[in-house]
C-alpha cells in the first residue's frame, strides 16, 4: 500500500455564540493537529434550515492530509468537542459543525462515515464556498460539482474572507 497525501475538503459551520470566532478557532485547532488548510473560501451567511434558529456562517477549506478518512473524521469530531459543541437535536443550532465533504476521489460508506457527505450536493451553502476554492472540481461520481449548484440560491450572502485570526 502506498502512503500518499490526499486533498480533503472540510465544511465548517456555526450559528451559536461568536460565529466567526468559532470558525477561526476550528481552523486553529485543525492546524494544531497538522491539518493546515491549503485554501480557504470566503465566509457565507445563510438562513438556517430545520428548526427555527439563528443564521449560519459557513466556509469550506481544502486540507492536504495523509490521515485516512476515518482518522480525519475522528479529528473533526475531536475539534468539535474541544470547541464545546453540545450535540442537541438533529439540524439544531451548534457552535461548530465540521463535515468531511470530500476525500480525494474516494467514496466511503461505513458505519458513521459517508463520503462524499450525503447532503453536500443539496446544499448551496456548501457548494458555493466549495466551488469558490475548487471551481473545476469533479465529484467521485465523475459529475462536475457545478452541476448541482442552483442559480442565485436564495438566502445566502457572501460576507468576506475567513481570517486565520
Ligand atoms: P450534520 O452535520 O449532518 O448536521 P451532525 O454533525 O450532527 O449532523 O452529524 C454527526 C454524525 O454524522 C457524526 O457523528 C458522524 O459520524 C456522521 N457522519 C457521517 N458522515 C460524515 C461526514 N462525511 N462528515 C461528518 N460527519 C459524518
Ligand atoms: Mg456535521
Amino acid at each position: 500500500m502506498t502512503t500518499g497525501v490526499t486533498t480533503a475538503y472540510i465544511g465548517l459551520g456555526s450559528n451559536l455564540g461568536d460565529r466567526l470566532g468559532n470558525l477561526q478557532a476550528a481552523l486553529k485547532a485543525l492546524s494544531a493537529r497538522g491539518l493546515e488548510p491549503a485554501a480557504r473560501s470566503s465566509v457565507y451567511e445563510s438562513d438556517a434550515l430545520g428548526p427555527p434558529q439563528p443564521d449560519y456562517l459557513n466556509a469550506v477549506v481544502s486540507v492536504p492530509t495523509s490521515l485516512t478518512p476515518r482518522e480525519l473524521l475522528e479529528a473533526l469530531l475531536a475539534v468539535e468537542a474541544e470547541l464545546g459543541r453540545h450535540r442537541g437535536q438533529r439540524w439544531g443550532p451548534r457552535e461548530i459543525d465540521l463535515d468531511l465533504l470530500l476525500y480525494g476521489d474516494e467514496m466511503v460508506e461505513e458505519d458513521g462515515l459517508t463520503v462524499p457527505h450525503p447532503e453536500m450536493t443539496k446544499r448551496s451553502f456548501v457548494l458555493l464556498p466549495l466551488l469558490e476554492i475548487a471551481p473545476d472540481l469533479d465529484l467521485p461520481s465523475g459529475e462536475p460539482a457545478t452541476a448541482f449548484l442552483e442559480r442565485d440560491p436564495p438566502g445566502i450572502r457572501k460576507l468576506g474572507p475567513l481570517p486565520l485570526g
